[in-house]
C-alpha cells in the first residue's frame, strides 16, 4: 500500500481577496491563498478541499501519461506494426504548454507530445492525434506518405472534422 504524505501547508491570508481560494505547489510545500477574513474552521475546510484538489488534478495527469504509453503501443500494433522499432517513440506524454497545436512529435529525439486539451475527448479522437504524431516518427512532412499511414485509421477522415469543429468554436470570441 502507498503511503500517502500530509504535504508541508502555507496559508497565506489576503486582504484583496473576497472569496476565491486557489492553491499552488513551490517545492515540496502547498502554498493556499485565501481571503484574509475566512475563520479558522473555513481555512481549516478549504486547505482539506484544495489539497484534494490538487492532489486530483496530479494524479489523473501521473496516470494519463502511463496510459498513453500503453494507447500508443496499441496503435502502432494495429497499424504501424511493420515499421517495427522505427515507430517506437521513446516518450509520449501530456503537456499544457501547447495551445497551437494538438500534438507534436520531434524525429529526431523520437519524443511526442499531446496538448491536454485532448484529455477530455473522446478516445477515438485522442488515437487520432496519438496515431498522426506516431506516423510522424516513419514520415516527418504532411505528404502522400504520411496521409496514406494516417489513413489506416479508419476514423482519420472523422476525428479531423471533430478537431477542425473544436478549433472553430474556440475561434469565436
Ligand atoms: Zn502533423
Amino acid at each position: 500500500m502507498a503511503v500517502t504524505r500530509k504535504p508541508v501547508v502555507e496559508v497565506r491570508r489576503s486582504q484583496r481577496r473576497r472569496r476565491t481560494v486557489s492553491a499552488y505547489r513551490d517545492g515540496e510545500r502547498v502554498v493556499v491563498l485565501i481571503p484574509d477574513q475566512f475563520s479558522r474552521a473555513e481555512e481549516s475546510e478549504w486547505v482539506d478541499r484544495m489539497l484534494a484538489r490538487l492532489a486530483a488534478r496530479e494524479g489523473r495527469l501521473a496516470r494519463s501519461d502511463a496510459e498513453l504509453l500503453a494507447r500508443a503501443a496499441r496503435l502502432i500494433d494495429l497499424y504501424l506494426s511493420e515499421h517495427g522499432s522505427a515507430v517506437a517513440p521513446a516518450s509520449v506524454r501530456w503537456v499544457t504548454n501547447q495551445n497551437g497545436r494538438w500534438g507534436s512529435c520531434t524525429p529526431a529525439d523520437r519524443t511526442i507530445r499531446i496538448s491536454h486539451r485532448v484529455q477530455d475527448m473522446p478516445d477515438w479522437v485522442i488515437d487520432y492525434v496519438l496515431l498522426h504524431e506516431l506516423a510522424h516518427l516513419i514520415v516527418p512532412s504532411h505528404n502522400a506518405e504520411f496521409w496514406a499511414l494516417v489513413a489506416r485509421y479508419p476514423r482519420s477522415e472523422r476525428a479531423r472534422g471533430y478537431l477542425e469543429g473544436v478549433a472553430a468554436t474556440a475561434a469565436i470570441p
